[in-house]
C-alpha cells in the first residue's frame, strides 16, 4: 500500500487526481484549503470507488502549516511514509505587471512555488531513506511559453519546472523521481472566467481538456512504469505548443 499526498485534491485536476491514484491502489492524502465539504465529496467519490483515503488540511503557502499537518501525521503513522507526492495546488492573479499589486505577485509565488519547496523538503527526507518516491508537480503551458497578463503565474511554474529538473538530478541516484506535468487549458473552476468558445480556437484539438486527461499523466508518471523517467515535463495540451 502506497501513500499518496495530493495538494489542491478537493477540486478540478486534483480531485481526478485523487481518484486516479486510489484507482491504482494508493492510499489518498487529500489536501485542501478552505473547502472541506468538496474534499469530502472527494474522499466519498474514492470510497465509492472501492479505494481509501483521508483529508489533510492545510495551506500549501505557510510553512508552518505544512509542516504542523505533515509532521502530525508522520506521529500518527509510525514506520509509514508518503511514498508519492503531487505538488498540485495553485491560483492565479492575473494582471498586467504594470498594475499587478505586490500582494498579486506574492501570493501567487507563495501558493505555486513555494509551496513546492516547504512541502517536498519536507518528505523528500523518507523517500531518501527508504530509497524509493515519486514526486509530481503540475505546472502549466504558461510556465514553459510565458502567457501576457500571468507574468506572476509563469513565473511561480517556471520556477517549479527549473526546480523538478535540478532536484532529479540532486536524488537520482537514491530511486526518487521528480517529474512535471504541464496542463494547457483544463475544465476547471480555475478556468471558467475564461472565454472558452474564443480560446479553443487556438487549440489543434478544438477543446479544453478534462481533468481526467491530466490525472492519467500523472498516475503514469507515478506507476512502476515509469521508473526510468525523471527531471522530465509531461505536456497534456491537445496540441497547444509553444
Ligand atoms: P481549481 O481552482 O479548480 O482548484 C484549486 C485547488 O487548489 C483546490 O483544491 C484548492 O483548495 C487548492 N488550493 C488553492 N490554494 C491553496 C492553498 N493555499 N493551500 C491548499 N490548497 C489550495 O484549480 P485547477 O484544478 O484548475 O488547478 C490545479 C493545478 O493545475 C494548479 O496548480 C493550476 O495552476 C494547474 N493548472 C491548471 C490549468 C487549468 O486550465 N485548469 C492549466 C494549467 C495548470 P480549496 O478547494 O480548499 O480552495
Amino acid at each position: 500500500m502506497r501513500y499518496a499526498l495530493v495538494t489542491g485534491g478537493s477540486r478540478g485536476i486534483g480531485r481526478a487526481i485523487c481518484l486516479s491514484l486510489a484507482k491504482d491502489g494508493s492510499h489518498v492524502i487529500i489536501n485542501y484549503n478552505s473547502n472541506s465539504t468538496e474534499a469530502e465529496s472527494t474522499l466519498a467519490m474514492i470510497r465509492e470507488s472501492g479505494g481509501n483515503g483521508e483529508l489533510m488540511q492545510f495551506d500549501v503557502s505557510n510553512q508552518e502549516s505544512v509542516e504542523k499537518a505533515l509532521g502530525e501525521w508522520q506521529s500518527g503513522n509510525a514506520g509509514k511514509y508518503i511514498q508519492v507526492v503531487v505538488n498540485n495546488a495553485g491560483i492565479r492573479k492575473d494582471a498586467l505587471v504594470m498594475w499587478m499589486k505586490n500582494e498579486e505577485w506574492n501570493d501567487v509565488l507563495n501558493t505555486n512555488l513555494n509551496s513546492f519547496f516547504y512541502i517536498t523538503r519536507f518528505l523528500i527526507k523518507d523517500m531518501l531513506l527508504n530509497k524509493f518516491g515519486r514526486i509530481i508537480n503540475v505546472v502549466s503551458l504558461s510556465g514553459i511559453k510565458g502567457l501576457p497578463g500571468q507574468a506572476n503565474y509563469s513565473a511561480a511554474k517556471g520556477g517549479v519546472i527549473a526546480a523538478t529538473k535540478a532536484l532529479a538530478q540532486e536524488i537520482a541516484k537514491k530511486n526518487v523521481t521528480v517529474n512535471a506535468v504541464a496542463p494547457g487549458f483544463i475544465k476547471t473552476d480555475m478556468t471558467k472566467d475564461l472565454d472558452e468558445a474564443q480560446l479553443k480556437t487556438m487549440i489543434p484539438m478544438g477543446r479544453f481538456g478534462r481533468p481526467e486527461e491530466v490525472a492519467s499523466a500523472v498516475s503514469f508518471l507515478a506507476s512502476d512504469a515509469a521508473s526510468y523517467i525523471t527531471g522530465s515535463v509531461i505536456n497534456v495540451n491537445g496540441g497547444l505548443y509553444t
